[in-house]
């Protein structure tokens, strides 16, 4: 029997969640038993762009070519699987999507050099094209990539749980310290999966694996600022990985309609 056909691409982004996987070395070489990785140009030449039974795709879309080119990749692949912030939920690079354009143009290029280049909206792929399946965090877990190549060779039709990363921390025993050392962390309203990583090292949840569905962001943020968050820390936080997120955009956009000014952060930076 033929074995599947794989690719794994990458749009913008750092090419961390390529690495990881590239990181799984021994694994790598029984993974090739079992399929065909036919395009992984960070990896190897000789490239094949498809036919796909599954395709992996990383980085967000930022410009009308990229746009084109998944859409063409997407016609040759049975099944296509975001992996990684940036494709799943736009990125850091996301972040450019809330600041005015034209200063994000001179910041880059100067005032002359400005006026020639266009500045496009960050896209995370589900936004140009179908995604069957997501691989969240930022790199993607190489073991949580396996198992989702894995689970998909016999048969399963994998499922991210709808649990937030306290969840992880508490069955962990880890202290909170959110609670009790006001370090800020988006841990209540992130999705689970990463072993609570983060807090299991005394470090703040970052929000690297998105939103849990319907996450609480108005209380999230109001517990924020009660523990002392600024306004740059809130807008960083919600920012930083998740500017496409369906739910910190609702959020975001409520907030500032309605005035927020907690959420005005764009101001506050600047003065
Ligand atoms: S998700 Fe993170 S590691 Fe992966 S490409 Fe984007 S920035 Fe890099
Ligand atoms: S704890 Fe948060 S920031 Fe850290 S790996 Fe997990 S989801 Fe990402």
């Amino acid at each position: 029997m033929a074995k599947p056909q794989i690719g794994i691409v990458g749009f913008t982004g750092c090419a961390g969640c390529q690495l990881s996987i590239l990181d799984l070395e021994d694994e790598l070489l029984d993974l090739l038993n079992l399929v065909d990785i036919i395009d992984f140009r960070m990896a190897m030449t000789g490239n094949k762009e498809g036919p796909y039974d599954i395709l992996f795709v990383e980085g967000s879309i930022v410009n009308d070519k990229q746009e084109e080119e998944l859409k063409e990749l997407r016609k040759k692949a049975a099944v296509l699987v975001a992996i990684g912030s940036c494709a799943c939920f736009g990125g850091v690079q996301a972040m450019r999507n809330y600041r005015d354009d034209k200063k994000i143009r001179e910041a880059a290029y100067g005032e002359e050099g400005a006026k020639n280049f266009p500045v496009f909206q960050v896209k995370p792929i589900n936004k140009v094209v179908d995604v069957d399946h997501y691989i969240l965090e930022c790199p993607v877990n190489k073991y949580e990539f396996l198992d989702f190549v894995k689970y998909v060779l016999i048969g399963g039709k994998p499922k991210l749980p709808n649990l937030p990363v306290c969840h992880q921390c508490k069955a962990l025993e880890n202290r909170c310290i959110f609670l009790e050392n006001n370090i800020i962390c988006m841990g209540p309203v992130i999705q689970a999966g990463c072993g609570a990583l983060c807090p299991s090292y005394g470090l703040p949840c970052d929000g690297c694996r998105g939103s849990t569905l319907e996450a609480a962001y108005q209380q999230q943020v109001d517990l924020m600022i009660k523990k002392g968050a600024s306004v740059q820390d809130v807008s960083r936080f919600l920012l930083k990985y998740n500017g496409e997120d369906p739910q910190v955009k609702d959020f975001l956009l409520k907030a500032w309609h309605e005035q927020d000014k907690n959420l005005k952060y764009e101001e506050e930076e600047e003065k």
